[in-house]
């Protein structure tokens, strides 16, 4: 009997009486505790009447419990779909009526909301809170932990990740038990994890990043996690001396340079920082290295594909870039038109192949059809750019691109002149519907702490640097951009809200 993800990842656990989880109370779980409770909650799952190729659908807090139970639905060949804990009682009833869920694990603070949601989809309901207790723990809890995991395919479906909805509603990519492990067998390699990192976990678990990225490759290398809820500066700052690495997203990076008290001396022990899921400013990038002579290393991944470039653990880490694509990993850069294949310096689409690249979106086989090429090449929807060293660069979404008076704009270009200029912390350029061009660029900037923007300077630079039909046709200021759980800035309720500035 094989399950290659279990095997790789889980089954080791059993032969470690040292810690694998430390949760932010402290308190310490061993592997073998860890993986005896994973397989206590498989049979649980069984006996409830889950069987292979069943979704459960998981709306809980982030807590080793939680791990366990991802690691239970691997045992049991149940597929794993985590959702977001800030979506609402209806966006929960869509993603388990889309998926067909037969269970849905949830907080018990939420059973009146969520119990009538599943019945009413034909689906079971269980919990787990935040401390890891409840009615699926309870049920775990008297349940032998001598459970045989079902066998399974490289091919076989391990989870369902909705992507993040940053474009649109949320699409299920369904991902493979080989889509997964040779992500992770690539990223140990490459990110040279072993048996003795301590990874500092701040991120959520119901993404990509935070579940497959970080967990799949500790699981994988044998190393230890600090299991903390959630990104608090201050808990983090107290548990970096514990650590040797931590993944981020840039929301994590600002945030410690916003305090005094992350130095030099606090991380000098650490081995690597690596931060992704959104653009990571040159300019912080810059900043981290200054404070604490660390070199942040930038990779570039989405749910539908794991992670596809990375910048390399020896050798030059440049700001701004993610990087190189990964062992296995083909990228290429196409016209978004033709699909024809782009020369070096010039942006277009990202596309990519490669055994990480997902199945398919769950029941949206026209969709599936649009952006995933029958050679297998995805259609990433990132533009980007490979300079002459073969660096990839991200320039934005294909989304995101804006069609001025017939000219084409990449938002990028204009918002790195912007957030060079005084008084400017961040900024986001969009399009707007426009009478005259189409659409008109929109320049929406907020300033640092304690410091004004003034208007004239930004629209001179703006003339200085920018051809004409590049320039801001309305800059407008304001206390922050509106960021999602992980750190994405959301254009589409920037475009909303200035959808009838030129109308
Ligand atoms: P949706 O597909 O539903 O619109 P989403 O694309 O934001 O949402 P995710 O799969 O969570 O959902 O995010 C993947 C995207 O995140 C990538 O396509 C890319 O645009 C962005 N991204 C990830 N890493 C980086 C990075 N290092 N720099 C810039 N962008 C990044
Ligand atoms: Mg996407």
């Amino acid at each position: 009997m094989t399950n290659p993800l279990f095997d790789s990842l889980v089954a080791p656990l059993a032969l470690r009486d040292g810690t694998f989880i430390i949760d932010s109370a402290g308190r310490e779980t061993s592997g073998r505790d860890f993986h005896a409770m994973a397989l206590s909650f498989a049979s649980t799952l069984t006996r409830l009447g889950l069987k292979p190729d069943d979704r459960m659908a998981v709306q809980v807090e982030k807590t080793p419990e939680a791990l366990a139970l991802y690691c239970a639905a691997l045992a049991a060949g149940i597929i794993f779909l985590p959702l977001n804990t800030t979506y609402t009682t209806e966006e929960v009833s869509y993603f388990v009526s889309d998926a067909g869920a037969a269970l849905l694990v949830g907080d018990p603070a939420k059973t009146e909301s969520l119990a009538p949601l599943a019945e009413s989809h034909g689906a079971r309901f269980e919990t787990l809170d935040r401390k890891g207790k409840g009615s699926l723990r309870d049920k775990a809890d008297s349940t032998a932990t001598d459970f045989r995991p079902v066998d399974r395919g490289p091919d076989d479906l391990a989870a369902i990740l909705y992507t993040s909805g940053t474009t649109g509603r949320s699409k299920g990519a369904m991902l493979t038990q080989n889509n997964l492990l040779s992500n992770a067998e690539v990223l140990v390699k490459e990110w040279r994890f072993d048996s003795r990192d301590v990874l500092l976990h701040a991120l959520p678990i119901f993404h990509t990043h935070g579940l497959f990225v970080a967990c799949n490759t500790v699981m994988l290398s044998g190393g230890t996690m600090i299991f903390l809820p959630g990104f608090k500066t201050d808990e983090v700052i107290r548990w970096l001396p514990k650590a040797t690495t931590m993944m981020g997203v840039p929301t994590f990076y600002t945030r410690l340079l916003d305090s005094p008290a992350f130095t030099r001396e606090l991380v000098a022990h650490m081995r690597l920082f690596t931060s992704g899921s959104a653009p990571l400013l040159a300019e912080t990038h810059r900043q981290f290295e200054e404070r604490t002579g660390h070199r942040i290393l930038e990779r570039y991944g989405m749910t539908e594909t794991n992670m596809n470039t990375s910048n390399p653990y020896d050798g030059e880490r440049r700001a701004g870039t993610v990087g190189f694509p990964l062992p296995g990993v083909e990228l290429k850069i196409t016209n978004p038109e033709t699909g024809a294949t782009l020369p070096a310096r010039q942006p277009g689409m990202i596309e990519v192949r490669g055994p990480n690249v997902f199945k398919g979106y769950w029941q949206m086989p026209e969709k599936t059809k649009e952006e995933l090429r029958e050679d297998g090449f995805f259609i990433t929807g990132d533009i980007g750019v490979i300079d002459e060293d073969g660096y990839v660069t991200i320039v934005g979404r294909a989304k995101d691109l804006i069609i001025t008076g017939g000219y084409n704009v990449y938002p990028k270009e204009i918002e790195l002149i912007l957030d060079e200029q005084p008084g400017v912390l961040e900024s986001a350029v969009i399009g707007v519907p426009h009478p005259d061009f189409g659409e008109g660029v929109v320049a929406v900037l907020v300033p640092k702490p304690g410091e004004k923007i003034d208007l004239e300077t930004i629209r001179e630079a703006m003339a200085r640097q920018l051809a004409r039909f590049k320039q801001p046709k309305h800059i407008a200021i304001v206390d922050e951009l509106p960021l999602n759980t992980m750190g994405k800035v959301q254009k589409n309720v920037l475009r909303q809200q200035f959808k009838d500035l030129f109308a």
